[in-house]
């Protein structure tokens, strides 16, 4: 307590050295919302220009694509010191104000709208969007309702919120102050304002202590189905598991988790999450716990690495990021694909899967990747052109961005004799470069193969700059796993149909041309609504898996029954439930790796130190 309290004195008498017009001071005030839109002012830095351009960001790090948050923002107005108006012109992009007579500049007011019911056509994530609903909740990131002025983002923010007296700011900024109902925060620069989201309602928050750091886990959950001590619980396993896999110690000394659990918006209809330095911000929908976590953990996990990359290892355009221009890394196969990577190897290497369904995993993304996104457009590229030209192959960040990864680890673990992996790498990488550092773009693959091995330098050439598809077949033979293209085989299976998933979320038959003997059994219609198989709830974002996990432990003798929703001849619907004997049917399966049974010892040494086998 002792600790906190001076730490909290001590930026309370740093801030106060400051003179009023060295820091942006802003005021919103919650409990007024009109037309679900906030008034806010800005009493305003110094500006010593005759002019200047006040700009609300176009796009924020890590999105790869262009929000334009002015596009929120109306009735921009700045006044000098007595309260005169000054004037203020709005520019082509939407996104920039010019204030004449700006050395007078004293105020600025507007009003901004959130993002998530806006009516008109926008490009903003809902992770990184705003929720104003009054009474409720408001999701804020900051992105979305504050701006600076042209060449003074390095200044200080200071934020004044009035809230409703039974809500709670959950953040991971630390308040200045704090009263009834007021809070008071302070950020050093734009960077890490628009690094902090806060979440305010009444809180269901719960912190739990991971070594040294301090995990605020934040929910809001409008019917209740998740709860901070359901969704912290599962945390806790995550979070020790990442500490081991980061050397024992996690790089922060505290973050918060805050989850917005959609059921009261339906305008917005995607899931996602952000991440940031000290948090991470999701927006997901609310369904109960025990069908979310598994979503919720593999979220958390992504977004909790990325604390490594880029907060620990970037290049300059992301340290010194450009909020109004996309100007792009092309490093993306590290900042998202060695983020994914690891979301999903610490929770294999640390025991929270198996090594089959890991290899699973790893397959789906080579399907994915192979089967509908471009293998062969130079990765380097896809990041450059990741916000605007290559916008519709940004998903393989996720997809094959994690395999160059996979790719990388077997072999430096090849060629260090299961000495050194990724998570090596990036290790030495975050002691060269650090929070405070950069590398230069066109330096990165240099360093890291003087860091490791030549060959390093030859694969990123081959596979990340160059256009050749990855050869998955030699990487994961280094461990004896077989990829295996194509191959016939005989299966359970659900029916052979197309599944799609209609406007109200709900996953539905939506085509039954290549049904299979057992689907016709079963007598699908194009579009049954499936509610549920064998018992179990059906859900759009995890069906796939919950279908694969289904089939893979059905024996011979065992009944599929699924309940659909259907529309009868009269055009009502009806709730009906059709069954079957499971059987196998004949099925193509494709991009698939499994285990080599004859493996080497050598290759053994290999999957032991990729996969942490031995150790447990
Ligand atoms: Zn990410």
């Amino acid at each position: 307590m002792k600790i906190k309290f001076c730490f909290l004195l001590l930026i309370t008498c740093i801030s106060g050295t400051l003179m009023a017009q060295d820091i942006y001071k802003y005021s919103v005030d919650l409990t007024k919302l009109t037309n679900d839109e906030l008034q806010v002012e800005l009493i305003s830095p110094k500006v010593s220009k005759s002019e200047i351009i006040f700009y609300m960001p176009k796009i924020v790090p890590g999105t790869y694509n262009i929000s334009d948050f002015g596009k929120f923002v109306k009735n921009v107005k700045a006044f000098d010191k007595a309260g005169k108006s000054l004037p203020v012109a709005i520019q082509t992009d939407s996104n920039a104000w010019k204030i004449k007579n700006a050395s007078k500049l004293y105020r600025i007011t507007y009003t901004v709208e959130d993002t998530w019911d806006a009516k008109f056509k926008h490009n903003v994530y809902e992770m990184a969007g705003t929720n104003f609903e009054e009474g409720k909740n408001f999701s804020i990131n900051n992105c979305g309702i504050f701006g600076y002025l042209d060449g003074m983002k390095k200044l200080p923010f200071e934020l004044n919120f009035t809230r409703p007296a039974d809500f709670y700011a959950s953040t991971a900024l630390v308040p200045i102050s704090t009263g009834k109902d007021k809070d008071v925060f302070r950020c050093e620069n734009a960077d890490r304002l628009y690094d902090s989201p806060i979440m305010f309602c009444v809180p269901d928050t719960i912190t739990i202590k991971v070594g040294v750091t301090d995990v605020l886990v934040s929910v809001y959950s409008p019917k209740h189905l998740v709860t901070s001590k359901g969704v912290a619980e599962n945390l806790k396993t995550l979070l020790f598991a990442a500490k081991n896999y980061l050397g024992g110690k996690l790089p922060v000394n505290r973050y918060a988790f805050i989850y917005y659990f959609n059921s009261e918006q339906p305008m917005v209809q995607g899931q996602g999450a952000w991440e940031h330095s000290y948090s991470s911000f999701y927006s997901m929908r609310e369904r109960p716990e025990k069908d979310a976590m598994a979503q919720i953990i593999d979220f958390s996990s992504h977004e909790f690495f990325h604390i490594i990359t880029p907060l620990n290892i970037c290049s300059k355009e992301v340290r010194e990021f450009n909020f109004n221009k996309a100007v792009l890394s092309k490093h993306l196969w590290l900042y998202e694909g060695s983020t994914e990577y690891d979301a999903h190897h610490t929770q294999v290497t640390q025991g929270m899967i198996t090594p089959e369904e890991y290899l699973k995993r790893l397959s789906q993304k080579i399907f994915f990747s192979r089967k509908f996104l471009n293998d062969t457009l130079p990765f380097t590229q896809l990041s450059l052109g990741s916000a605007d030209k290559y916008n519709q192959q940004y998903y393989n960040v996720y997809q094959k961005g994690a395999l160059i990864n996979a790719c990388l680890d077997l072999l430096l673990n090849k060629l260090s004799d299961g000495n050194y992996g990724v998570h090596n790498l990036k290790h030495d990488l975050s002691l060269l470069y650090g929070p405070k550092n950069y590398f230069n773009d066109d330096e990165l693959f240099d360093k890291i193969a003087s860091l490791t091995y030549p060959e390093v330098r030859t694969f990123f050439s081959k596979y990340v700059e160059g256009n050749l598809a990855i050869p998955y077949e030699e990487f994961f033979g280094y461990a004896g796993v077989k990829y295996i293209p194509k191959r016939e085989t005989e299966s359970f299976s659900l029916g052979g149909f197309t599944a799609g998933v209609n406007e109200a979320g709900n996953v539905v038959v939506d085509n039954i041309r290549r049904i299979n003997d057992f689907g016709r059994k079963m007598g699908y219609q194009k579009g049954d609504e499936l509610v549920s198989l064998n018992g179990e709830p059906v859900h759009a974002e995890d069906f796939a898996q919950q279908a694969s996990t289904f089939l893979s432990t059905l024996k011979e003798g065992d009944t599929i029954t699924v309940v659909v929703k259907r529309k009868n001849t009269s055009g009502s619907i009806e709730t009906i439930t059709i069954s079957a004997p499971a059987m196998k049917v004949k099925k193509t399966e494709e991009h698939v790796l499994e285990f080599d049974p004859d493996a080497t010892p050598g290759q053994l040494k290999i999957r032991n130190a990729w996969l942490n086998l031995c150790k447990k």
